[in-house]
């Protein structure tokens, strides 16, 4: 009894704290973090649980004005471009490392045959 109302008054408090881990919705879900894409707040965080009902509260305030909006936006689209251009480059280099076993696999194979030709 005193420890569901310990967790009564825990979730109480922690409902008022938007940053909080433990913050659940009116249902009892737990809310996630999410950042939101839309032109009107990019890259604003905000907690939301949208299964049994549609809690939701913004974590930050509005981006002040439309330059904040667009400069935000351009950002997002050159982290995305580079999220992407790293994948790609490590999925070259892996190629590369591949390549390069092969090519020293290769060159053993050659050494042997060279040995046991000469051997003749
Ligand atoms: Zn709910």
């Amino acid at each position: 009894m005193v420890q569901s109302s310990n967790q009564s008054l825990y979730r109480a408090w922690a409902s008022r704290n938007r940053w909080s881990e433990d913050l659940r919705c009116d249902c009892d879900e737990p809310a996630t973090f999410s950042i939101s894409r839309t032109d009107e707040n990019p890259g604003r965080p905000f907690r939301g649980q949208f299964k049994k009902c549609d809690f939701f509260m913004w974590l930050d305030p509005p981006l002040p004005n439309k330059h904040y909006k667009e400069t935000m936006w351009k950002l997002y689209v050159e982290l995305d471009q580079a999220k992407e251009n790293k994948e790609m480059h490590m999925q070259m280099l892996k190629v590369l490392k591949l390549m390069l076993v092969m090519m020293v696999v290769m060159l053993g194979m050659l050494i042997v045959l060279l040995v046991v030709v000469n051997k003749d």
